[in-house]
C-alpha cells in the first residue's frame, strides 16, 4: 500500500506500508526513512561490517 506525499521526514516522499513475518511497517521510497509501527520485534539496527 503507498501514501503518496505521507512522509514525516521529507514531507514529499511516498509511504509504503508493507506487512511480512517481522510485522508491519513503513518506509520512504523517497528518502529511506522507515519505521516499524509495532516494536515489539527487537531488530539489530545496522550490522557493522568492518
Ligand atoms: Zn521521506
Amino acid at each position: 500500500m503507498l501514501y503518496f506525499n505521507a512522509c514525516p521526514k521529507c514531507k514529499k516522499g511516498t509511504i509504503e506500508y508493507s506487512e511480512d513475518s517481522a510485522g508491519k511497517y513503513i518506509s520512504c521510497l523517497m528518502c529511506g526513512f522507515n519505521k516499524n509501527s509495532q516494536s515489539s520485534t527487537k531488530i539489530s539496527k545496522k550490522t557493522k561490517i568492518s
